[in-house]
């Protein structure tokens, strides 16, 4: 069952605990809204004291309005015999999703107009969705397509869409401050990996991680199903938009590509600045990508009305890897080195939010001699790296705080890692040569 020692963020091996929660919840059929959608939400609230939040079927959002809520108990494709030849509990991909009841016999030109195949990887299922009009459908490997020869095929989808309820999950942990730092992760795909499993998982473990720590900023994850979620969430939380002072939305982080993050529609947002800092001082390959109003849900966080300082943080782009929206997205596509290195590229992130600040050198007429504090010893608890890291982000340290610059102006400015010049901070307010800024 529920094994209490190895949650993620509890020691023990993050990528492991990370694949385990993916694994949990990789066969639930999630959807916009549903019992799915429900199932996994709980799953992460076994990890995380996650709220479920219930938003009626029919709610205005701004320009959009929450649909009915869609479940489904079965779904097939069968022959004249009785045969199924597509079964929705087999893969649940195979349904279009939100697909309308039908039960019914169709000849085979009718059904093949209902059918989603990807020609060129004959062997996948696509993952189609209908959220938003009045259509029913199946999705197949074009192999298995291939193999409808019959007249006539029974088609039975036994789904309801009924006045219910859009879900999502949400977690505050507080901080000394109010400001906020928003973490938001789409939650709505059935059984895809990458697209959606691994962003929930890597957001589980960073929020037990801050749930073990002190903290300066307040933090709040979001969990919601995409575009419809994300504008439930605004449309009742718009006083809160201005609280929040940074924001990341997380995409597509287990495959083996290298991170990439996308900054906010601002561009010039703290984040922006930080995102970009912690992926070129960790010396491994990247990309910073600017704004596009398309992707996930920055696209509404970073709407004009909005325009909230939010990037996103992902490994491939949406729809740049072939297995994107298909059954190839599955459990074996994900690396779990991947997943905890974007874990980690995430603390480091965190670890920039909650260290930053502008300090004054209190002794700034010359260098203050730092042999006679022992200075010029490796900065206490760290390992002896030749100390000439840590002497230069002695040095830098001091000669920035002049209370107009940041640590993470200096880090920029010095070519270093923030972790190395907040090290360096650290020891000189002990040695009471730099103070806090006032303001
Ligand atoms: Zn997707």
């Amino acid at each position: 069952m529920d094994n209490q020692t190895e949650r993620p963020g509890e020691g023990g091996d993050p990528a492991a605990a990370m694949t385990r929660l993916i694994e949990a919840l990789y066969p639930i059929c999630r959807s916009i809204t549903g019992e799915g959608l429900r199932q996994s939400l709980r799953l992460i609230a076994r990890e995380i004291p996650l709220s479920l939040v219930e938003v009626p079927t029919g709610t205005r959002l701004f320009d959009w309005t929450v649909p009915r809520e869609w479940n489904v108990r079965e779904a097939y494709i069968a022959t004249p015999g009785g045969q199924r030849v597509v079964d929705f509990a087999r893969s649940n991909l195979h349904l279009l999703q939100y697909s309308v009841p039908v039960d019914r016999i169709v000849e085979r030109n009718e059904l093949l107009r209902h059918l989603h195949t990807l020609p060129e990887t004959p062997d996948w299922i696509p993952y189609r969705t209908a959220y938003y009009r009045e259509d029913w459908g199946f999705c197949l490997s074009q192999r298995q397509a291939e193999g409808l020869t019959e007249q006539h095929y029974r088609v039975v989808i036994d789904s309801t869409l009924a006045p219910g309820h859009l879900t999502y999950g949400e977690l505050v942990l507080p901080g000394a401050r109010a400001e906020e730092v928003l973490i938001s992760c789409h939650s709505c795909h059935p059984s895809l990996a990458n697209d959606n499993l691994s962003g929930m998982a890597v957001a589980t473990m960073l929020a037990r991680r801050l749930m073990a720590r002190k903290r300066r900023l307040t933090y709040r994850f979001l969990f919601i199903p995409g575009t419809i979620g994300a504008l439930a969430w605004l449309a009742a939380n718009e006083t809160v938009v201005p609280r929040v002072t940074h924001g990341l939305v997380l995409s597509c982080l287990g495959d083996s590509a290298p991170l990439t993050y996308k900054q906010s529609r601002r561009g010039d947002a703290a984040i922006d600045r930080i995102a970009a800092h912690v992926l070129q001082a960790s010396g491994e390959p990247h990309r910073i990508a600017p704004f596009t109003p398309y992707g996930y849900d920055e696209r509404q966080y970073c709407s004009p009305g909005f325009d909230m300082p939010v990037g996103c943080l992902m490994r491939s782009p949406n729809g740049t890897f072939p297995e994107y929206h298909t059954s190839a997205d599955n459990l074996d596509f994900l690396r779990p080195a991947a997943l905890a290195g974007s874990l980690e590229a995430l603390a480091r992130i965190v670890e920039v939010i909650e260290g930053d600040g502008t300090y004054l050198n209190l002794s700034p007429k010359g260098e203050p001699q730092l042999g006679k504090r022992g200075l010029y010893r490796p900065i206490g608890g760290k390992k002896e790296a030749g100390g000439g890291a840590d002497q230069m982000a002695l040095l830098w340290v001091l000669n920035l705080a002049d209370g107009r610059h940041s640590l993470l102006d200096t880090a920029e400015r010095a070519g270093m890692p923030f972790a190395a010049i907040r090290a360096a901070a650290d020891a000189l307010i002990e040695k009471e040569l730099l103070a806090p800024a006032a303001g």
